[in-house]
């Protein structure tokens, strides 16, 4: 199939139209058939829930092509299982994990052309989303529900792409607290910390580094990315909180970090130790691994990369993952799915 005519190598991290976008709802007790649409909007009533009480879930994943011409797709059964999850504790109806799959596969198969090129850099991102869509004044569920999936073509997160990046540790602006949705993927979380990130940025500074809500004093994630560091002695640390997402690349990193001898651990790291570290990192889908340059705690910063480089470990993992899930490295694990054409 003819590749859509884009400077694939240059795409930003952006919403770029595609041809098809695929949607199923929840009524009456069952999922329709989907629906494979180019209207880029949503008719919806006024008063459903999504726009009032946050019935909202979301996921983010990619899809590469391989050197022989593959389409895969990275962990969709992870992501699956957590839109469920995500799902069932703001009290929508779970989609299926098959159906998830299926969708994946088939909004993709409709936007092939939107594929990035093997060795471009770039990715197809896919974004399914759950909404209430049911009129409700008073606070309850929808009981109606709209599963929604599109695509787009995306290039790094972080503009500065494979780079180390700046962050900022926040203290006057909480994103989730212990007992609340900091670990489902919904769209609340980030309207709550979007106050913080973007004083960071106006700050000069790439993202905040969030502390937990209660004592203030052990390190939870990133705005949009879980955080890692790494001891001088090689070891990877990454925070164990009841208010972080549980990310599928951390989850990924722990295991080549495993691989690579760095005897990996999650537990409650002291926002203190973080001057101890010789690396840090942020990783997610969207940023896969972002080194981390430096983080500022009050009137104290440590430096990372001193000469703007990222570290050997956070190389090392960013290529091994990368490797991984563009095909060019043996998938040990099981983590890569051809989409079927
Ligand atoms: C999506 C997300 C991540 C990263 O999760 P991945 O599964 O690795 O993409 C981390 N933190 C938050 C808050 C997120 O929403």
């Amino acid at each position: 199939m003819k590749k859509a005519d884009l400077d694939w190598a240059n795409i930003p991290f952006g919403y770029m139209r595609t041809d098809y976008n695929l949607r199923y709802t929840w009524r009456n007790g069952s999922w329709s058939e989907g629906v494979l649409t180019s209207d880029e909007n949503i008719p919806m009533h006024m008063a459903a829930t999504c726009l009032h009480y946050g019935q909202e879930a979301f996921e983010g994943l990619k899809v590469f092509e391989t050197k022989a011409g593959d389409v895969v797709v990275f962990r969709v059964e992870e992501n699956a299982k957590r839109l469920a999850r995500s799902s069932s504790k703001i009290l929508m109806e779970p989609v299926p994990e098959d159906l998830f799959i299926e969708a994946v596969f088939k909004v993709v198969n409709a936007n092939r052309r939107f594929v990035p090129p093997y060795g471009t850099g770039a990715s197809l991102y896919v974004r399914p989303l759950v909404i209430g869509t049911a009129a409700q004044v008073g606070v309850k569920p929808a009981g109606e529900y709209m599963f929604i999936t599109f695509v787009t073509p995306v290039g790094p997160y972080f503009k500065t792409g494979f780079k180390p990046v700046n962050l900022i540790v926040e203290e006057e602006v909480d994103r989730a607290a212990p007992l609340g949705v900091g670990d489902i993927k919904v769209g609340g979380n980030y309207a709550a910390g979007l106050r913080a990130s973007t004083r960071a940025k106006e700050n000069g500074y790439t993202e905040v580094l969030y502390l937990d809500a209660k004592e203030k004093r052990y390190i939870d994630e990133s705005g949009p990315a879980n955080f890692f560091g790494v001891t001088k002695s090689g070891q990877y640390l990454t925070p164990k909180s009841d208010s972080i997402l549980p990310s599928i690349t951390n989850k990924s990193l722990v295991t080549l970090a495993e691989e690579l001898g760095m005897k990996p651990e999650r537990r409650p790291i002291d926002v203190e130790e973080i001057f101890d570290f010789a690396e840090a990192g942020c990783c997610g889908t969207a940023a896969v691994i972002t080194p981390v340059g430096s983080i500022t705690f009050r009137d104290r910063k440590v430096v990372y990369a001193k000469d703007g480089k990222p570290g050997r470990h956070c190389t090392e993992l960013y290529q091994k993952l990368t490797a991984i899930q563009v095909g060019d490295a043996p998938d040990k694990h099981g983590w890569v799915r051809r989409v079927p054409g």
